[in-house]
């Protein structure tokens, strides 16, 4: 383990880690909500005619949607979708997310977050989604653990992952830190990809159906099978990770 964290350093030539900030992802980190998304996606593609598999979107998770819908579009069809077909298919995925959803956490995920909260670490969430109510879930079910006007959302970047733009917000959003003075912790592939651009040291948590090869592939630096397994590695990471 302690090898990844070397490798790491002598990558981005850094001599030691100062970690000051966690950045979470959203969706399959915090929230076991990526079934729902997969269901929402997979039904609204059919009812527009448009062939997909409820797997593939776990792939895509992380990405913005009109990015998904445009993809599959492009894949299906052999032509992007236009504006219209974008906001339509988004507005529907979103009624059934939002019908389906029961916002259940990721098991551990409360925990972890309250210890390293409590052990003085800023927590910050940097997701694709552009929830409305996002930020009342968050304060309701993390309750004062995160900081609102230090979230990155779908609203505030331009690029979604895998560009390294959210993660490369949510450092200027910590209060200009540099990438090793961060982790992030994600499910997603394409948001392995985000932070890795980004710099930043990133442990994947493979909550999904996925093989944990798709995350490592990614670039993840640590892949773990679930948030107890972090919650439980994290007092060893932390003496690697805390600069004293
Ligand atoms: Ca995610």
């Amino acid at each position: 383990m302690n090898t990844s964290f070397e490798n790491y350093l002598t990558k981005n030539n850094y001599t030691n880690f100062n970690l000051k900030a966690v950045l979470f992802d959203m969706d399959g980190v915090l929230y076991d909500s990526m079934k729902w998304h997969a269901k929402s996606w997979k039904e609204t593609m059919d009812e527009f005619e448009i062939p997909s598999t409820p797997e593939e979107f776990y792939l895509y998770e992380g990405m913005v949607g009109s990015t998904t819908i445009n993809y599959l579009m492009n894949r299906e069809k052999g032509r992007d979708a236009t504006s219209e077909e974008k906001e339509a298919i988004y507005r529907r995925k979103t009624e059934l997310f939002t019908k389906y959803n029961d916002g259940g956490l990721i098991p551990y995920a409360y925990d972890f977050v309250k210890k390293v909260h409590n052990q003085g670490l800023l927590c910050i969430i940097v997701t694709g989604s552009g929830q409305p109510t996002l930020i009342n879930k968050i304060e309701h079910n993390f309750t004062g653990l995160f900081s609102k006007d230090k979230m990155v959302t779908a609203f505030d970047v331009k690029h979604g992952k895998p560009h390294p733009e959210p993660y490369l917000m949510g450092l200027e959003k910590a209060g200009d830190l540099l990438p090793n003075q961060a982790i992030v912790i994600e499910n997603a592939p394409r948001g392995v990809e985000a932070a890795v651009a980004a710099g930043i040291f990133t442990i994947a948590v493979n909550t999904g159906p996925m093989p944990d090869s798709v995350l490592a592939d990614a670039g993840a630096n640590i892949v773990l099978p679930s948030m107890k397994a972090l919650f439980d590695n994290w007092e060893e990471f932390k003496s690697i990770l805390v600069n004293k």
